[in-house]
């Protein structure tokens, strides 16, 4: 069961392609067994012609777990291809429509449409050109006398094993694919509300959650309060130190911010040197703490290049939504805050007047 795991980790953590590749390893696994286990019964059902065809199905899918292996993916799915279309014919044509091999052929619309290996175009014309395969497989063999007529029973029971067979492979198929979207979906949500540099929530999400807190507490709700800090002459920083030093700083700032609040406040990067926190239902003198403890531990932060202190301080602007105020108008009153702090000497807190 070690390509379970394998096919599992990959749909956490790697690429569609490698999830593929993983799905490619377990369908030649499993496939090359299922073909070891014809061969004994083809020969014991007196069909020399079926049991040879499974030796080389067996050899064939050995070499494409090796190619796999090797990494020379385009030619190990053409060996998959080709040996369910091979196999189904002669199986079509010796024993016959009723054993229900030419399933499979149905399994490689759905693998070759979601490999990543090709281009979409190539993907339509060979997804067509297979379907087309499967019809004419059906016209000229659902009703033509097979060349070795196996007992009713025995074709039944292959009837039925490879029909579930390609049901379950099918079911699996759809499975990976459902949580391979499901993973890139909630990717891309959290991308989209995320500050790639510090990992906090971005400006627009910020702004999406203040005009949410705003409505709740405009409906007779939880108060909100708004703090914005910046960095203190932080073009100094990055003249000094170094762009690189400029991001390291601020990855630290955010760290601090974020491990300063509680778990229901949201902190996010306003801007460049710029940070927003939002506190729902805080009272000013709370806010006033909980801003100078923030302003505290940046003030602590111990960063150094070559041996060289690099100094970071922050000023925080606060402001306290009122009823009748827009997200837009508290902002202004927590800037103009944080405005007069950086005029007064920076590394402070200072708040609002009343709107
Ligand atoms: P003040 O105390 O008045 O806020 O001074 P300041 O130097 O912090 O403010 P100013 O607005 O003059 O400069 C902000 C600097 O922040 C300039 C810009 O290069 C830097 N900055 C903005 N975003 C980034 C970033 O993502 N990485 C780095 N390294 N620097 C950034
Ligand atoms: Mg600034
Ligand atoms: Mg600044």
């Amino acid at each position: 069961m070690n390509f379970i795991h394998q096919i599992r980790r990959s749909i956490e953590g790697d690429s569609a392609s490698d999830v593929f590749l993983s799905m490619m390893l377990a369908v030649t696994v499993i496939a090359a067994s299922a073909h070891l286990i014809f061969i004994f019964l083809f020969d014991s059902a007196g069909v020399p012609w079926m049991a040879r065809a499974n030796m080389v199905s067996v050899l064939m899918y050995v070499l494409t777990a090796w190619l796999l292996k090797q990494g020379h993916n385009m030619t190990a799915l053409t060996f998959v291809v080709l040996e369910i279309i091979l196999h189904a014919i002669t199986a079509v044509v010796v024993i016959g429509w009723g054993s229900g091999f030419h399933y499979y052929i149905i399994l490689i619309i759905p693998v070759a449409v979601l490999s990543s290996l090709h281009k979409p175009a190539f993907k339509a014309v060979f997804a067509t050109g297979v379907g087309v395969l499967y019809l004419l497989l059906d016209h000229g063999f659902r009703q033509a006398v097979p060349i070795d007529a196996l007992n009713p029973a025995l074709l039944s029971s292959l009837h039925y094993f490879n029909l579930a067979s390609t049901l379950m492979i099918l079911g699996l198929l759809s499975m990976v694919y459902y949580r391979l979207v499901v993973r890139a979906d909630a990717r891309l949500r959290h991308q989209a509300c995320t500050d790639p540099l510090t990992q906090l929530r971005n400006r627009r999400f910020a702004m999406e959650v203040a005009q949410h807190e705003a409505a709740v507490y405009q409906r007779g709700g939880r108060p909100l309060v708004l703090v914005l800090g910046d960095i203190d002459h932080f073009k100094q920083v990055n003249d000094r130190f170094g762009h690189e030093m400029g991001d390291t700083a601020l990855k630290a700032v955010a760290q601090v911010l974020r491990n300063g609040v509680r778990e229901v406040d949201h902190v996010a990067r306003w801007g460049g040197e710029e940070f927003l926190m939002l506190l729902p239902a805080t009272d000013v003198a709370e806010a006033l703490r909980v801003s100078e403890r923030l302003r505290g531990d940046v003030e602590r932060l111990d960063l150094a290049q070559n041996g060289q202190p690099v100094p970071l301080t922050i000023t925080l602007g606060i402001s306290l939504l009122a009823q009748d105020e827009t997200v837009e108008q508290a902002l202004a009153r927590a800037d103009r805050a944080m405005y007069s702090g950086k005029q007064d000497g920076r590394n402070r807190v200072v708040l609002a007047e009343k709107p």
